[in-house]
């Protein structure tokens, strides 16, 4: 019997000058970027959160640690890839993602494609499965970049 499981998770980094902006594993053109002892990609992060939340797996905190060094500038997509293969272990395959963006500057609309592609790519999904919207806060958050994401999972 196959049993269908929601995973979500939330994400924001503050945005600063000087740092880069990485959304998706695409790296936008921008005066600011996340503050993050990561590489600040909220929306992976969400992404990640929403994996491990499928299956109660806690969240990348618990994974990777803020505090370790080790973890200092990682890669997003790697955080991803290892939230990915705990959901697999599990014999959870992902049927599709859903993903907003929160961001008042840059516009991310001519970004879609590209973004749309790398996490298409990176969750093994064809690109009509994963959606991603974007937002605007209107003003009320110019200084910060939020993400938020959904899974669907198949487990047998
Ligand atoms: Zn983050």
């Amino acid at each position: 019997m196959v049993t269908l499981r929601i995973g979500f998770g939330e994400d924001a980094h503050r945005l600063a000058p000087g740092r880069p902006l990485v959304l998706g594993g695409v790296e936008l053109p921008s005066p600011r970027g996340a503050v993050a002892h990561s590489d600040g990609d909220a929306l992976l992060h969400a992404l990640a959160d929403a994996l491990l939340s499928s299956f109660a797996l806690g969240d990348i905190g618990d994974f990777f640690p803020p505090s370790d060094p080790a973890f200092s500038d990682l890669d997003s997509r790697e955080i991803v890839r290892r939230a990915l293969a705990e959901v697999r272990a599990r014999g959870g395959e992902l049927v599709n993602a859903a993903l907003t963006v929160t961001l008042d500057a840059p516009k991310l609309g001519p970004h879609r494609a590209a973004i749309t592609g790398r996490v298409a790519a990176l969750l093994g999904l064809p690109e009509d499965r994963v959606g991603v919207g974007f937002k605007t806060s209107e003003g009320l958050a110019p200084d910060h970049v939020q993400a938020r994401a959904t899974v669907l999972v198949a487990a047998t």
